[in-house]
């Protein structure tokens, strides 16, 4: 019962919310005054880290993941990355449409598996020490450290900023766009009624 509720509200979201292929048109139409702004506005190298994350964000890491959309069947082979988000983030909540959060969670959420793999093999290289070629990789581990890290952050904030604001623009776009048309439709079907 609790399902089928499940599902006609779903339905009824879909029902006033623009399809995917009208998500991709408003990311085109929007993608050019990005990208001229983008590059006018910043060096290029900048500009190419915004655009290209604007693009990544509007079709890879949509707001709309949280169902079995479209942007998640372009994850093709790795569209099972996405399956639990899809069950545990119900369809259009704020941990997926909402601004700065939504984008937050998906990147924290992509980055968890590979963070994961690497957290476990610091911990597990010290036992294979012995095999041919794991020394090496532990040598070039150690020199990884935290510093190095913060150093590379450092030389990098500008890149590392424009493509948080290309991310969080492309997921801004989609947002807007399910309200005004949500807005839009409730609005014509209110006219309708009265
Ligand atoms: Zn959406």
């Amino acid at each position: 019962m609790r399902r089928r509720t499940g599902r006609r509200h779903s339905q009824v979201l879909r029902s006033v919310m623009p399809c995917s292929q009208s998500h991709d048109r408003i990311s085109i139409a929007t993608g050019l005054p990005v990208v001229a702004t983008a590059f006018y506005c910043l060096l290029w190298q900048q500009a190419l880290a915004l655009c290209l994350a604007y693009f990544f964000s509007c079709f890879m890491l949509s707001p709309d993941l949280d169902l079995h959309s479209e942007p998640y069947n372009r994850w093709w082979i790795l569209k099972w990355v996405w399956k639990p988000y899809s069950k545990l983030i119900p369809h259009r909540s704020w941990a997926s449409h909402s601004p700065i959060f939504g984008t937050l969670i998906r990147m924290a959420y992509l980055l968890a598996i590979p963070l994961t793999v690497v957290t476990l093999s610091a911990f597990a290289l010290p036992y294979f020490g012995a095999i041919s070629g794991v020394s090496t990789i532990q040598d070039w581990a150690r020199g990884y450290n935290l510093s190095t890290l913060e150093t590379w952050v450092e030389e990098h904030w500008r890149i590392l900023a424009s493509t948080g604001a290309g991310l969080e623009a492309g997921s801004l776009v989609h947002i807007s766009a399910d309200a005004l048309v949500s807005f839009y439709k409730r609005l014509r079907r209110w006219f309708a009624k009265h």
